[in-house]
């Protein structure tokens, strides 16, 4: 537990695979976390976050942009077009693209604003009804609307049923980035990140496991 051994374990993961070390960015996902232990992280070097609400991001991250340079923040959660405008200034990227509608409004605010954030696509590979993102049988349709809509589209994102076997859902992200001529794969959660590096992920999204449980009482 904690940032230290979450970075030598994805070291270990890269070189396990074959991968270049640094090839994955951990995103230290601070959801819900009280500041101290963002602020004991960010005290460690650590400079790339990951939150999944608009409004809770847009309550603490100004102030600690403030106090530390280059800090970067992901979105990681879902976007509605009415914050659209909001998460354009706040976060270096949204992992959450997963509908027409809102890339249509990240593209008329990017002509607007002049800059965008990196865009990965959302894909819900397990074709939950509940959670959101692209079916997978859309996904290329999708990507294709976006790049024509001139969207920065850097990846595809998911996140695996909780009962099955991740590695089938990582697999099949990353066939679809290759397929699509993608990079970026943003997958992997604190109980399977090293799982998701051996399939190729950039970027793994790693709360729990840097930072301790989260506490929503
Ligand atoms: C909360 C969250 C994570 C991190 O989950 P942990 O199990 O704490 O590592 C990763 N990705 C998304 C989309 C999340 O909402």
């Amino acid at each position: 537990m904690g940032l230290k051994d979450i970075r030598q374990r994805i070291a270990k993961a890269e070189a396990g695979s074959g991968r270049d070390p640094g090839s994955v960015q951990l995103i230290a996902v601070s959801k819900v976390q009280p500041d101290a232990r963002v602020a004991a992280v960010l005290d460690q070097g650590h400079r790339l976050f990951g939150e999944n609400k608009v409004q809770e991001a847009a309550g603490k991250w100004p102030a600690f942009r403030e106090r530390h340079e280059g800090v970067s923040v992901h979105l990681i959660g879902p976007l509605q077009s009415n914050k659209a405008r909001q998460a354009m200034d706040l976060f270096e990227a949204i992992h959450s693209v997963d509908r027409p509608k809102i890339a249509k409004a990240i593209a008329r605010l990017a002509q607007e604003m002049g800059a965008c954030p990196d865009l990965f696509i959302q894909v819900n590979t397990g074709e939950e009804e509940q959670k959101a993102g692209i079916l997978p049988a859309d996904t290329d349709a999708f990507v294709a609307e976006c790049r024509a809509l001139d969207l920065p589209v850097r990846g595809l994102m998911c996140i695996p049923p909780v009962d099955e076997a991740p590695s089938l859902h990582f697999a099949l992200l990353a066939k679809m980035a290759a397929r699509n001529g993608l990079d970026g794969l943003s997958m992997g959660m604190s109980s399977d990140f090293e799982e998701a590096v051996s399939f190729g992920a950039t970027h793994v999204r790693v709360g729990s496991a840097i930072f301790g449980e989260r506490d929503y009482s």
